[in-house]
Order: C-alpha cells, then structure tokens, then sequence
C-alpha cells in the first residue's frame, strides 16, 4: 500500500458523527439519550399499518417508479397545496428519495461544480458538510449567533461573491430552533433573485413551530425557478427509520437532482412510501395534535433545564432546545462539558460546537432532543438538577 490516505481529501475533518460517540456513551452508562433527535414512540397505528398493509399486499416490495410512487407525488402535491397553496405537477416537479438526506446530497451532487461556494447557516445541519465537499463544494458558513440566532442578513450579502452558486437554507432552524420570518425570507430572495442563486430549502421541521410559522421560501416571488425544496416524512410523522424525503421544485431543477439521484440510491422505501402517502393525507387534527403534543414537551424541558442551571434559548421550531453552560460550567467547553454529563448525570446531550466552521461560535453551546416521552423529560430534568 502507497503512504496515501484511503479517504480522499475532501472528507478530512469529516470521519464519525458526534452521534456515534455520544449515543455509545449513553448506551455505555445507561444514560437517558437527549442527545439523537429521533421519538421514543412510533408516528400513528394507522400509519404503521398502512405500511404492513402496503407490504403484504405486494405494494412497492419490487423497485417502485424511479420519481416515487404515484399515490406519493400526488399526496405530496396536494399537502403543498393545502397547507401553501402551491401547486406542482406530480408527474415532473416532485421527486420521492431516500429520505431528505439524499435529497440534500444529490442536489449538492447535481448543482454544483468543484470550487463553487455554498452558504449555509452554521451550527449546520451535520450531513451538509459531508455533501457540500463530496460535491467539490466550498462552504461558507454563515454564523447564527445566541440569544435569538437570527440570521444577519447585511452579513449574508456581504458573503456572497461571484464563485456563489447556492444557499443552503434550514428552517426550522436544527440545531437553534430559529424559524426564518417573512421579511427574512423576502430579504433572502430578493438577493437571490439579484445575484442569480439557486436555493435548497431544508424544511424537515415544518409542522414543528410554535412561535411563527412556516414559510416555504419557494412561495415567494421570483423563487420558483431558482428553489429546490426539500421535506420529509420521518419527523413530521415520526418514523425517522423509514427514509422518505421528498424534493419539489420546476421540472428543470427536479429533474437535475433526479439525474444524481437514481445514481445513488435509484429508489428506496417502497412501501413505506404508500404508508407516507396516507400519512400525509391525514387530518388537520393529527398535525395540531403532534404540534401541541411537542409544544408541551419543550415547555417541560426548558423548565428543568432552566431549573438545573442552564441558560435556555427556547426554540421557535424543531425538537430541539439550545442551552448555554457558561453560568452553569464557567471552565468548561460544551464538548468537555457532554462528555461528563453521562457520568455526572446519566444524562446524554450534543455539543453545538462540532456543528460550526468556527468553533467558538458555540463553544458554550449544548444541544438537548425534547422528542421524547413526557416521563423521560421528566426523569432528565430530575437527574439534571442534581448537578
Ligand atoms: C433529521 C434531519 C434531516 C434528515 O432527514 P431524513 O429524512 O431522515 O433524511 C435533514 N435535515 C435536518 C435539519 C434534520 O434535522
């Protein structure tokens, strides 16, 4: 064997996920985990028999159609129609893939040429690193700052030069829970508009705000040929292991990412995406429901970290809630700081920091999962209070 390094070049930096870690620590200490976003508690029963349904009846157990399964593309269309009145033609704007993580990736694979530059907002999202450089992308972090992480938009102007080709946007916002308003995403669009961007939109957590609402930024003026719009089943109805994501977007733009992406996965999920087509379908109740039900649930949260000593940045979106460790650990960095918290607490919990370029940005930042039974909030809190 040469001296070369096995893993090219434009991975270094990249090789095992906090998660692999931090979940191996609360297996190894019996920890509560706060630290993966993933339910303790499947989506609907009737989802899920759907899904059973879908299997014995011989629905999608061979290769389904490579755009996504009928039933699924016009599921998908009527829920962008229903809840923002979009309008996409199932047969050539919209694309079914192997969950948003794909969809991501395959649109880095397919818009951008080596050297391009991608502007994302940091704390990122942990696979848009891995995507943007697989891409031969550069990526140009756009730093959310504490108390409120609103993004600054002079400072995004500022960042955009002529070897931008995309924004990679994520609201809801993971891992701050900042949620894009309206002028927001006005002011974003326009400089699209006027620097002649393409946008992906990472929009995973869109039944998960509590403060605000969702704006698809492709609804906006001037954004419908220049944004690839990506969503997911497993959050909203909380079968995270099912892989379904979908892209909506012009016929040019979906079938762009449609080129890259029948190379990497060509279909996934079969039939589960038959269950996600009823899922998606289900009525307005389900999605208040799973809202309120999340609502309650981040209020539990932030009480007890706010009673442990934490500084609780409460989240407008997402399962997530940002805490700030430096009244509560002044000497110590949020990595240091989550690598104890299992020993000292049997409570498991991610750093931000190792979701920035610049990791000082979130040095006293730790990212805590509320997507979990009440009673196990409840538990964390109490061992978190002892500290
Ligand atoms: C969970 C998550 C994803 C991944 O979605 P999948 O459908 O499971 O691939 C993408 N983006 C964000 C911000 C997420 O939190």
């Amino acid at each position: 064997m040469s001296g070369r390094p096995l893993l090219n070049r434009r991975l270094d930096g990249l090789g095992t996920t906090i998660f692999a870690e931090m979940s191996a620590l609360a297996v190894a200490t019996g920890a509560i985990n706060l630290g993966q976003g993933f339910p303790d508690t499947d989506g609907p029963e009737a989802i899920r028999e759907a899904a059973v349904r879908a299997l014995r009846d011989g629905r999608g157990n061979q290769y389904p159609p490579g755009m996504g399964v009928p039933e699924l593309r016009t599921a998908i269309v009527d829920h962008q129609r229903r809840f923002y009145g979009l309008d996409f033609d199932p047969d050539t704007e919209v694309l079914v893939t192997a969950g948003a993580t794909e969809a991501i990736a395959a649109a880095m694979l397919a818009l951008l040429e080596p050297g391009d530059e991608v502007i994302a907002f940091e704390p990122f999202y942990d696979s848009y690193a891995a995507s943007i450089a697989m891409a031969g992308g550069v990526r140009v972090p756009l730093t959310l700052r504490a108390p409120d992480f609103r993004p600054d938009l002079d400072a995004l102007r500022a960042a955009v030069t002529p070897r931008t080709r995309l924004l990679l946007l994520n609201s809801p916002h993971n891992p701050t829970g900042m949620v894009l308003t309206r002028d927001e995403l006005t002011a974003i669009a326009e400089l699209a508009v006027e620097r002649d961007l393409l946008v992906v939109t990472d929009e995973v957590y869109e039944h998960l705000v509590f403060d605000g609402e969702h704006i698809p930024l492709i609804s906006l003026p001037g954004m419908s040929d220049r944004t690839v719009s990506i969503s997911s089943a497993g959050k909203t109805f909380s079968f995270t292991g099912w892989k379904v994501g979908w892209v909506t977007g012009s016929a040019e733009l979906v079938a762009a990412v449609r080129t890259t992406k029948q190379f990497l996965t060509y279909v996934a999920s079969g039939p589960f995406q038959y269950a996600v087509a009823e899922a998606l379908a289900l009525p307005g109740a389900y999605y208040d429901d799973f809202r309120e039900d999340l609502r309650e649930k981040r209020d539990l949260l932030a009480a007890g970290l706010r009673d442990a000593g934490f500084q609780v940045h409460a989240p407008q979106g997402t399962y997530f809630i940002t805490t700030d460790i430096a009244a509560l650990a002044p000497d110590l960095d949020a990595l240091t700081f989550c690598r104890a918290l299992p020993h000292q607490a049997g409570v498991v919990a991610v750093p931000n920091s190792v979701f920035h370029d610049h990791p000082s940005a979130g040095r006293t930042q730790v990212r805590f999962a509320f997507c979990k039974r009440k009673t196990v909030l409840a538990e964390a809190s109490e061992r978190l209070r002892r500290l």
